[in-house]
């Protein structure tokens, strides 16, 4: 079946045709670890998984990697102000490489509860200095970037397609262009591969331009060249990456080996927070153990990122959050009453019911449609281990773990309602239903759901 995305680059639906037919070559632009990832971020890497895990039911082996950049995001992306990681390091007290050690592992940590297929491979800027070092050198070489005091910068009045991906027009722009901090610049929109470290700067390496460090854009270009080649499929990340990040990207390559890296941009719209931007730098956001620590199941997280397409803004609130918890109970609720079924479906009903999802999934992640023939499946009057063999392979699409029990653990749970529930236990074992009924009565009252299962009872936060 053909697969359709939204190119940003070409701004169309385009059907989907890899460079080799059997294998998809896919670069996601990964976290900046100097802070926790944020559910913001996390709705990006989601979508990586929804990607992932699309193009492998459609039968394709996957070559995938994933940045972390551990030096050279500067806290503005115009190239002004200091180092993401120098600034987290300085105010915690910490060296940037502790620092990046402890956001790396709780950003891979939350991959995890989300049940991520990972990308093959996860490459850190900082182990890639010489790659990035040999890049610049040849668009020195090329004639694509100049030396200043300060860094070297790309040129961009010598590449005629900047802006081929977000459509920023440099002339246009000329007019309003933006004070410089750096006057050796040639153009406003030049930005820097190399920048010449300051004394007392922490992270630098030599280089044949002294002790300095790499601009951001310049890490994705040199790792996704050195894994997926000079031509890849897919480039994923954030929309935000669009116009500094993504656009560079391709300058970059362009100046290097007169291609565009990846055929394929995708990007994924963001997450807001009472209808704005959530994010690391405004201090507004959540993380994934806020919604953990409110006694919800992480899958939650990812349940509620597929009530919107991937390219429509999501707006997070505590409401959502609980029904949509409420959803994933009666959907892993729904999948055991198919499989504990004993009634017959014809196989043209369920041909029909893979296929529609299997169409929705191959259009460009339509997974707000994908959802829907979910639920008309769980909902179906007929109740049949056919059925649930279906949901359980639509569920390696959908990654929500939906046969194994909600994940709530239940020392989260506060004391009184534990105790209710080791007393209800005990009622259980000794068969007294009226009493084991009444508890599960009052932790309803209570506000908690009670669930009895082939492996144990499952109380949740309703
Ligand atoms: P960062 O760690 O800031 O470099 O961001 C990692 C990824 O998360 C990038 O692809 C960003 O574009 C993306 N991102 C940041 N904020 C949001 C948001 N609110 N919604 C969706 N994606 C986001
Ligand atoms: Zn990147």
């Amino acid at each position: 079946m053909e697969i359709y995305f939204y190119n940003t680059l070409t701004k169309t639906k385009e059907i989907f045709k890899p460079i080799d037919s059997k294998e998809v070559r896919i670069y996601t632009c990964g976290p900046t670890v100097y802070k926790d990832a944020t559910i913001g971020n996390m709705r990006t890497f989601v979508f990586m998984d929804t990607l992932r895990r699309m193009l492998k039911y459609n039968g394709y082996k996957l070559k995938h990697a994933m940045n972390i950049t551990d030096v050279g995001h500067l806290v503005s992306d115009a190239d002004e102000g200091e180092d993401k990681m120098l600034k987290s390091a300085r105010e915690e007290g910490k060296t940037p490489l502790e620092i990046a050690k402890i956001y790396t592992e709780r950003f891979l940590n939350d991959l995890k509860e989300l049940n991520i297929d990972m990308p093959e491979i996860i490459c850190k800027a900082t182990d890639h200095i010489n790659e990035m070092i040999e890049f610049v050198k040849e668009l020195l070489k090329n004639g694509y970037a100049y030396e200043t005091s300060t860094a070297i910068y790309f040129d961009v009045s010598k590449l005629k397609e900047y802006g081929i991906l977000s459509g920023i027009n440099l002339k246009e722009q000329k007019a309003g262009a933006r004070v410089e901090l750096d006057e050796e610049k040639r153009n406003p929109y030049d930005f820097a591969l190399w920048i010449k470290a300051p004394e007392n700067h922490l992270m630098k390496w030599d280089s044949p331009w002294g002790l300095s460090y790499p601009g951001w854009h310049i890490e994705c270009s040199a790792m996704g060249r050195k894994y997926l080649g000079e031509e890849f499929d897919i480039h994923t990340g954030g929309i935000d990456l669009v116009p500094t990040h993504h656009e560079n990207e391709i300058a970059q390559s362009k100046g290097a080996t007169n291609k565009i890296p990846a055929r394929y941009w995708l990007h994924q719209e963001f997450l807001l927070i009472n209808g704005g931007k959530m994010s690391k730098s405004l201090n507004n956001a959540y993380l994934l153990r806020d919604i953990i620590n409110k006694g919800y199941d992480p899958l939650t997280y990812k349940l509620f990122c597929y009530s919107s397409h991937y390219r429509n803004k999501l707006n997070f609130t505590w409401e959502a959050i609980d029904s949509t918890n409420k959803a994933l109970i009666k959907l892993k609720e729904g999948y055991i009453q198919h499989l504990n079924g004993n009634e017959d479906i014809e196989d043209n009903i369920l041909n029909e019911y893979e296929e529609k999802f299997h169409k929705a999934i191959n259009d460009d992640l339509n997974m707000p449609v994908a959802l829907s023939y979910v639920w008309e499946l769980i909902k179906y009057p007929k109740k049949s281990k056919k059925i649930a063999e279906l949901l359980l392979k639509f569920d390696t699409v959908l990654g929500l773990k939906i046969d194994k029990k909600i994940n709530n653990k239940e020392d989260e749970l506060p004391d009184n309602i534990l105790e209710m529930i080791e007393k209800r236990k005990k009622a259980r074992e000794e068969k007294d239903w009226k009493k084991s009924d009444e508890i599960r009565d009052e932790l309803n009252k209570l506000g908690y759901n009670v669930k009895d299962e082939k492996d144990g009872m499952v109380v949740q936060k309703i």
